[in-house]
């Protein structure tokens, strides 16, 4: 069975086709710049399993357009990979907000495009994008199923303690304001081959106590006991939490306004200082990317070395917080961009945690290998695990979708 997994950004279409029996990628590619100057300067990438990528210019004035490209190019007589576009049995869409409406992925019906719809106000720079992605391939493969998978559903598990914001509750009653977390489809796919490895080591799945920390460009940890998240960094809103790329993370809640008042700005000027130059980039004022400030801090500069450390001081702190969330800790994992590809980082993240029975091997730690996606890095006599796990989102979005079509 062939599914096609969609994953939609303001300006940009990713798309990623799988082989659901082998599990494998057989060509992916993503669409950039849908959308601006009228789609003049847009182009398509597209890359077949174990061939060179190609790129090409091409005119993508929306996602329907985009969606139109993208499945040209996997029908192509030269670059495609299926024959006819009957091959692709199944659509799985990443959908970032589903509020509280949606704890799984769900077959898309118009009831759950319109839901979608409705969760914009949530999430106003991602929902649009994903919404004009299900309805771009709506149309373009009608009949076809789609199915939708949510950044926020893996969290829906999380208890009231931990979502509910200690606001007037009509907030959370009227108005949904409460903690939902990001990342989710990340954080259960790393969680459930955490869980896989811990099974293999003897420990019984309700004994499960891990912590996933998902470092990329935006960062989230949670908190998973017996495979159900019961708590994370991001709340409402991705901004929570942990210091990000060029995002603050958890901050004085009083400073908003005290920042508006010393700036003379306005909320939304605040919001993009938060947002946007903020973290790792407004520490450092070098870069939002972890290896420039890596390269910075090891020439002498101490802001990038400030920056660095803040980002391992916050997980550090989770880290502890969520040992007590989950009375005790067997598993850390490490995922996403920093989290799997920088040693330095992650052994300055756990430095100091013997405490708690957390022991890096350095030798595994440097030299990373990997075993289908997995590797351990805690010294064999560390009573916590620690892993490094390479995520994989589309694959996770894939199986949903198969398991939802096919009930295996
Ligand atoms: P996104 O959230 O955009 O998906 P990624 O998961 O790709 O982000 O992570 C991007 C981050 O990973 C950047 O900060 C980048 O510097 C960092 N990164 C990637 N490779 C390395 C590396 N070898 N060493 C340190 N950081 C790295």
């Amino acid at each position: 069975m062939k599914v096609l997994v969609i994953n939609c950004g303001s300006s940009s279409l990713k798309y990623d086709l799988f082989d659901t029996v082998t599990e494998q990628s057989q060509a992916k590619g993503l669409c950039e710049r849908v959308g601006i100057d009228g789609g003049t300067e847009a182009l398509i990438e597209h890359e077949v399993a174990g061939k060179d990528a190609f790129e090409k210019p091409a005119c993508m004035p929306d996602h329907t357009v985009a969606i139109k490209y993208a499945l040209e190019a996997l029908t192509d007589t030269d670059h495609g990979v299926i024959d006819s576009l009957d091959e692709i049995a199944a659509v799985g869409h990443r959908v970032v907000h589903g509020g509280e409406a949606f704890a799984e992925s769900v077959v898309i019906d118009d009831e759950v495009e319109q839901a979608v719809e409705d969760f914009c106000e949530l999430a106003p720079l991602h929902n649009p994008p994903n919404l004009l992605g299900i309805r771009a391939c709506r149309k373009a493969l009608p009949g076809v199923p789609q199915v939708a998978v949510f950044d926020t559903a893996f969290h829906q598990t999380m208890p009231p303690q931990a979502y509910i914001y200690a606001l007037p509750y009509e907030l959370y009653e009227e108005h949904r304001v409460r903690r939902y977390g990001f990342h989710g489809t990340s954080h259960r796919y790393v969680s459930l081959r955490a869980g896989e490895y811990l099974q293999e080591q003897g420990i019984a799945v309700e004994d499960h106590k891990v912590v996933t920390c998902h470092l990329g460009n935006g960062g989230s940890m949670a908190a998973v006991l017996a495979g159900k998240s019961i708590d994370t960094t991001m709340g409402m809103t991705p901004l929570e939490g942990l210091v990000m790329g060029t995002r603050c993370g958890d901050l004085d809640p009083a400073l908003p306004l005290y920042l508006m008042d010393l700036l003379g700005q306005d909320a939304k000027q605040i919001d993009a200082l938060m947002n946007k130059q903020s973290g790792l980039l407004g520490v450092s004022g070098v870069s939002s990317d972890m290896r420039d400030n890596q390269n910075a801090s090891v020439e002498g500069d101490e802001r990038a070395q400030l920056a660095v450390d803040l980002f391992c001081y916050r997980v550090r702190k989770y880290l502890g917080a969520y040992a007590a969330s989950l009375g005790g800790l067997n598993c850390i994992v490490f995922t996403a961009g920093i989290g799997e590809n920088d040693p330095p980082l992650r052994a300055q993240v756990v430095e100091g945690l013997q405490f708690m029975g957390v022991k890096i091997d350095e030798s595994l730690n440097d030299t990373l290998q990997l075993h289908d996606g997995v590797a351990r890095i805690s010294a064999d006599d560390s009573p916590v695990h620690v892993l490094v796990v390479k995520t994989d989102e589309e694959l996770m979005i894939a199986r949903d979708t198969v398991e939802l079509l096919t009930g295996s």
